[in-house]
């Protein structure tokens, strides 16, 4: 059996494929006869679960850092909350049911009044406690598996992954994920590509029945091979030697400089979505961070980051990436990338919505607290601030007078900081490219997110995998955009570079280079093939 869909995330592999259902349905309740024993059966489950928290902490520690290892530790608290144990236990024994009935009765009980309350803080654990109650019935229903942790390598099969937890996937043991929907832009897949763990997305409904079978995920072709038989498997071994082969030679590329044949420097940086990823760029030689998605260090936790954990973040990219430069992008949640915690309101359009910039905008505070860490963090290191969904000079000026009042308090509060940090935008609304001349008087750099900028110019919605046979990145009306762009820049001498997807696609390298863009900025995994392709030129 051959499973097709888009693949959006390169490379072979093998493993045994796994479903993953990360929903709790139709919890049946049944009467037990020794309430006794059922509670120790529950006492069992949350030993478990606060085992299986304890593992995924320190993985998670390794992989993703502090901040995002912190919502396991949280979870294991709950865990141990005698208030949440007795309330389980006494539906145990008044009622004479099961656990996982009375886990769920408790979970949806808690979860209401935490909803019900004032502080947004409490309301936040409304969903912890449903998420932490899930893995003691998963647990109790006899299935182990969650999204971190497996015990062997795994193809995993998904109806959809959020941002949030593919972040969480342990690359040591997932070989590849496939989702039945998702489009080739959603963060999900960018997420896949720049943690190098081959993915298909939009595969379409998948028979349940391959469940725990071998087999071959190729992320190029969009294929995955179900029980293959034996020469198909030394095909695609030999494909993988070669392949492995390939990245070895890319490998003679590191240390050399991305420079044309004749002798046009280009700036290549790497993409990055947490303090962990900055291995990859390393291993890879990347000449810089041109894009640090900071609102994964929001994502996955359970509540707002604080000043000072966003300072150590910052500071540990910036101390690892030495003299090179690292541009942090604030904030860019909103669309595809929810957050429980922000109760961000239920829209019938989000990406066209309440996201990015207009939230820091908007909600002062909480755009304060992050570009503090950022000033504090800047002597550690060389850091840029970029700007997403900008539309407006306005917007430019707003954020601009922000910083301004940050600075400030800085000097008041004796906290040093450098003063001149580069200040650039994102080119990724049709508005932004369109006035590029005007916003290049106000800022020092230009990135353009190819991304967003298809999804808004063609009127395609990213995540929507029904017109992805619409979704043409290489539309002339997206190219005069970007060519558009890059003359305003340089009529104001500022420098301008590609971060979105587009930016790796080899087949546009010559052309953005004829355009005269000064940076591309791309997953880990592309940077030496691109590196090589420009050095073709
Ligand atoms: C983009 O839109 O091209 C971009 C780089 O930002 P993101 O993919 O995070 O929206
Ligand atoms: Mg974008």
């Amino acid at each position: 059996m051959i499973i097709k869909g888009r693949g959006v995330s390169p490379e072979i592999s093998f493993g045994k494929i796994l479903f993953y259902d990360n929903t709790i349905k139709d919890i049946k309740r049944y009467s037990v006869d020794n309430p006794s024993e059922e509670i120790k059966r529950l006492h069992y489950g949350i030993l478990m679960a606060k085992d299986d928290l304890d593992r995924l902490y320190e993985d998670a520690l390794k992989e993703v850092g502090k901040i995002n290892a912190e919502v396991f530790s949280i979870h294991k608290m709950m865990l141990c909350d005698e208030d949440y144990t007795e309330f389980v236990e006494n539906i145990i024994n008044t009622q004479r049911v099961n656990a996982e009935y009375a886990l769920a009765v408790t979970s949806d009980n808690f979860s209401k009044t935490f909803l019900e309350m004032d502080d947004e803080y409490m309301r936040a654990r409304a969903s912890d406690i449903k998420d932490v109650s899930d893995r003691v019935i998963r647990i109790l229903g006899g299935n182990k598996n969650n999204i971190a942790s497996f015990e062997e390598p795994v193809i995993i099969i998904a109806h959809d992954l959020t941002p949030g937890e593919t972040v969480q996937l342990d690359k040591t043991k997932v070989m590849g994920f496939i989702t039945e929907a998702g489009s080739d832009n959603s963060h999900t897949a960018i997420l896949a590509r720049s943690m190098g763990i081959p993915a298909i997305v939009n595969a379409g409904k998948i028979d349940e029945s391959i469940n725990g079978q071998f087999a071959i995920i190729d992320g190029t072709k969009g294929e995955c091979i179900v029980n293959p038989d034996e020469d198909t498997l030394s095909v695609y071994e030999d494909k993988k030697k070669k392949e492995e082969e390939k990245i070895h030679l890319l490998k003679l590329l590191s240390g050399k400089e991305t420079v044309t044949k004749d002798g046009r420097k280009i700036k290549l940086y790497a993409n990055i979505g947490s303090p962990a990823e900055v291995k990859g760029a390393v291993a890879n030689d990347a000449e810089g961070i041109g894009l640090f998605r900071s609102e994964f260090l929001y994502l996955d936790k359970s509540d707002y980051p604080t000043e000072e954990e966003q300072f150590e973040s910052y500071k540990e990219v910036l101390t690892k990436m030495g003299s090179k430069p690292v541009i942090i992008r604030t904030l860019d949640i909103g669309a595809d990338k929810r957050i429980d915690y922000f109760d961000l309101p239920g829209e019938e359009n989000p990406a066209m919505g309440y996201r990015a910039i207009r939230i820091c905008l908007d909600r002062k505070e909480l755009f304060k607290t992050q570009l503090r860490a950022i000033f504090r963090a800047s002597g550690f290191g060389k850091v840029s601030i970029m700007f997403p969904m900008i539309t407006s000079v306005e917007e430019v000026y707003n954020v601009k007078a922000i910083i301004r009042e940050v600075k400030n308090e800085l000097i008041s509060d004796g906290i040093p900081f450098d003063d001149q940090v580069e200040i650039g935008i994102m080119i990724e609304t049709p508005a932004s490219a369109i006035i590029s001349d005007i916003l290049a008087k106000e800022v020092d750099f230009f990135s353009i997110g190819t991304n967003d900028l298809t999804q808004y110019t063609l009127a395609c919605d990213r995540q929507n995998e029904k017109i992805s046979s619409f979704v043409n990145p290489h539309h002339p009306a997206i190219l005069r955009l970007i060519e558009m762009t890059v003359n305003n820049a340089h009529k104001e001498n500022i420098w301008v570079g590609i971060c979105g997807e587009l930016a790796a696609d080899l087949t546009m390298t010559e052309e953005f280079l004829r355009m005269g863009v000064d940076e591309l900025s791309v997953s880990a995994p592309y940077i030496l093939r691109l590196r090589g392709k420009i050095r073709s030129i």
